[in-house]
């Protein structure tokens, strides 16, 4: 739907309202290229804007109601703008346990909540708006959908409601609807990596401080290409997985005296192996070392171009795999075969327990990589794999 996904918001808004939009703004969904389970320890990521966008068709209404509907779910769901507060404000994630906001409508709707409170400004000082949202951007498939509709919502609103927000406050608007109006506990990483994407770039991003800078990949210059391998697992006990993931990090700081693993070097690591338990240490690892390999990548594509970084991205993996263990069989197998068909590098990227591999490959073999990657799974009896390439793209934008 990429070339037209526009045109789809377009002619929802006028099935909707009958009106044409005041403007259509979109947002990418994201990749990580490396840097996993670092950011809820204030360390390191370097994600990607990738092709896949999301688009906000947006009429003007002057009865100060918000209408929000999507191609997904073709049901419209209205709240007055005077209304926000009273629906969002509170714990997090009420209004939609509570059932006053369907899920999929509390990440548009909690973008104008988070927007009005950011900015300080009253339901009385902006207008009721029709948001239609179409998508190619694949739902759940660790792409970062979430991401993708709160910053082409958040951008639409910063343009029509005058908002004057910068990309990294875009942003955090997003990761507020996300946290508290829909109720979903995520970093801002997905979010960041939406709005400042750049054309064949990744987003190299600070997780404690914020601070950001774009970081060239040559992909095209030197014919590479990335192909996501997608597992299709879903395992059941992903969110205790993460939890405990999470439970780790913070016993192996607080029993070594940081106030985050960030605040480690690879220096630290013997002193750690002596003072904790084999488990929490190699948790420790996998972060201080993955925080050094992100600082690595950044460095080595500066210095030397993508194709040096394979190394770093299979480190990755093997770190994944046997410290912080939050691989699966159908990824080691993924990345396994992608090597062996020649992939420069390959890591499963994500949370984990399932999800996608990531690999870099020359662009003239994707198709003998994925190739090789589904007739493993087959050899392994595993259900097949779905693969596509993705490319580093430009972030949120103003289409129309
Ligand atoms: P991911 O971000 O990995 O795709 P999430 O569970 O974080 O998965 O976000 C997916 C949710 O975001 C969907 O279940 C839906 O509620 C909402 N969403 C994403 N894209 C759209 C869309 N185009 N239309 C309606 N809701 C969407
Ligand atoms: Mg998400």
């Amino acid at each position: 739907m990429s070339a037209d996904g526009r045109t789809q918001a377009a002619a929802l808004l006028a099935s909707l309202s009958g009106s044409e939009p005041a403007g259509v703004w979109s947002a990418p969904g994201r990749a990580n290229l490396i840097g996993e389970h670092t950011d809820y320890n204030e360390g390191f990521v370097l994600p990607f804007a990738i092709e896949h966008r999301t688009y906000a068709a947006v009429g003007m209404r002057q009865d100060g109601v918000l209408r929000v509907v999507s191609t997904l779910d073709r049901q419209p769901f209205s709240l007055p703008v005077a209304d926000l507060a009273a629906t969002f404000d509170g714990p997090s994630g009420r209004a939609v346990t509570s059932g006053a906001v369907p899920e999929w409508a509390a990440y548009p709707l909690g973008i104008a909540w988070a927007a009005l409170a950011a900015t300080g400004h009253a339901a009385s000082d902006v207008t009721g708006l029709d948001i239609a949202i179409a998508s190619d951007v694949p739902v759940g498939a660790g792409l970062s959908s979430s991401a993708a509709i709160e910053g082409a919502t958040a951008s639409a609103l910063n343009d029509l409601w005058r908002l004057g927000l910068d990309g990294l406050e875009i942003a955090k608007l997003g990761r507020t609807a996300e946290n508290e109006a829909v109720g979903a506990p995520t970093g801002i990483m997905d979010q960041v990596s939406s709005t400042l994407g750049r054309e064949d770039a990744a987003t190299f991003l600070d997780c404690r401080t914020l601070a950001t800078e774009s970081v060239d990949l040559g992909l095209a210059r030197e014919g590479l290409a990335l192909l996501v391998i997608d597992t299709q697992v879903k395992h059941a006990h992903s969110t205790g997985g993460y939890r405990e993931r999470r439970e780790s990090c913070e016993k192996g700081a607080a029993e070594l005296g940081v106030p985050s693993l960030r605040d480690l070097s690879t220096d630290d690591l013997v002193r750690a192996q002596e003072q904790l338990d084999d488990v929490t240490f190699r948790r420790v690892r996998h972060i201080v070392t993955e925080n050094q390999r992100v600082l690595d990548t950044v460095a080595t594509l500066r210095a030397s171009g993508p194709r040096a970084i394979g190394d770093l991205l299979v480190a990755s993996h093997a770190s994944m795999r046997d410290d912080f263990e939050i691989s699966v069989a159908e990824l080691d197998t993924a990345v396994e075969a992608a090597l062996a068909a020649g992939a420069v590098g390959a890591r499963m990227t994500g949370g984990g327990f399932g999800g996608a591999a990531i690999a870099l490959v020359d662009a003239d073999r994707v198709d003998v990589v994925a190739q090789a990657a589904r007739d493993a799974f087959a050899a392994a009896g595993f259900r097949a794999p779905n693969t596509f390439t993705v490319t580093p793209s430009e972030g949120a934008r103003r289409d129309a």
